[in-house]
């Protein structure tokens, strides 16, 4: 059961929300749900929602039965825009993540971060820990290709995001990261989300190959509860009968979500389509139904790169790609999210659900 507090519920009336729960024998966790805060009840009760709702600066009780509340709310809420840097995904802004597969040596990375920056980009990603399917392929540059792409991000002044994999990389590169790629094999692992959560910094959760639309929000409730609502979900495809493309790229997923949840959702053509001559087209495809950003594999000789040579979209593709993007983004009246620029106050576009209301 969660509880959704008044929007102006001070910090002693949350104390004496507490103090009252546990008198009748109840305990809960504090979260929070943008400008909002909510508690969760941790222990069963056959108090009925009503009795709960009346407690002081309680404003509704969200039904049990609903496993993804807490994603819901935020479309009652007027939907998240979730910032990376200067970086912004939703409420009108739709940004382009890109970078290298893989973070290789840092004068390669630095030249394909430039590039990428001077097509559109605002925020850079590149694995260093990487998830493939064979133990015998690359398994990623680790810390040190980290530090290397940390480096990078600051010099060329884009923030950047990367995987993590494991619980424990939370401790040891959490401070260097500016947001986390949670990759689609590891979409499902709960004590991962949940670790990363902590950490406080954006969350790119990208959909598994395999997942229905509830199994992925489900996912992203998982981030919601552990207090950190700055979750931008990634449609990246999923299996189908064919294999014409890697996988089918879910664009039909896009209008639903915003229809329905006010997280920022975005579209990863590269891994869908496994070629890069098939990105701008899918691309064009996932801004024209209303995503919230693109991530997209590029680099200058991906016959030199050790992963996913066969998807990575040459810089030229990419800045033509980027020059139809903006058009298409005129026509919704949003805006392309510039992360050499820090968008001032008094630049914010109009909500395209605020202006169509
Ligand atoms: C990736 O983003 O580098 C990746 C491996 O993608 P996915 O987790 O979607 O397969
Ligand atoms: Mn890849």
């Amino acid at each position: 059961m969660i509880l959704l507090l008044q929007s102006d519920a001070s910090a002693p009336q949350r104390s004496r929300l507490q103090a009252a729960l546990s008198a009748l024998g109840l305990s809960a966790d504090a979260v929070r749900l943008g400008e909002r805060h909510a508690m969760v009840l941790t222990s069963p009760t056959d108090l009925p929602a009503d009795s709960l709702a009346r407690l002081e600066g309680v404003e509704r009780v969200l039904p049990l039965e609903q496993r993804t509340s807490l994603v819901s709310e935020t479309f009652r809420e007027g939907g998240t825009t979730v910032s990376m840097g200067t970086a912004r995904f939703g409420g009108g802004w739709m940004g382009l993540i890109a970078g290298p597969c893989t973070v290789e040596s840092e004068e390669a990375l630095e030249q394909i971060a430039r590039l990428v920056k001077e097509a559109g980009a605002c925020a850079l990603r590149g694995g260093v820990f990487k998830v493939r399917t064979s133990p015998h392929s690359y398994q990623g540059g680790g810390l040190d290709a980290l530090q290397r792409m940390h480096r990078v991000s600051r010099r060329v002044g884009l923030p950047f995001l990367t995987e993590f994999t494991d619980p424990r990389q939370v401790s040891v590169a959490g401070e260097l990261v500016d947001g986390v790629q949670i990759g689609a094999r590891h979409m499902q692992n709960f004590p991962l989300l949940t670790e990363v959560a902590a950490l406080g910094k954006p969350i790119m959760l990208k959909r598994h190959m395999g997942a229905g639309v509830d199994e992925w929000l489900s996912a992203a409730e998982y981030i919601l509860k552990a207090g950190n609502e700055q979750v931008v979900l990634c449609e990246r495809g999923v299996r189908s009968p064919d294999r014409h493309v890697r996988f089918l790229l879910d664009v039909s997923v896009v209008p639903y979500l915003k229809s329905r949840i006010g997280l920022p959702v975005l579209v990863d053509p590269s891994h869908a389509a496994g070629d890069w001559r098939l990105v701008p087209a899918l691309a064009k495809a996932a801004v024209a139904a209303g995503a919230d950003g693109l991530l997209i594999e590029a680099h200058p000789a991906p016959e030199s790169t050790r992963c996913d040579a066969s998807q990575a979209l040459p810089p030229a593709d990419l800045r033509a790609l980027m020059t139809y993007v903006r058009e298409l983004l005129k026509l919704d009246g949003r805006r392309l999210s510039d992360g050499a620029l820090a968008p001032s106050a008094d630049d914010q576009p109009s909500s395209p659900r605020a202006a169509s209301a």
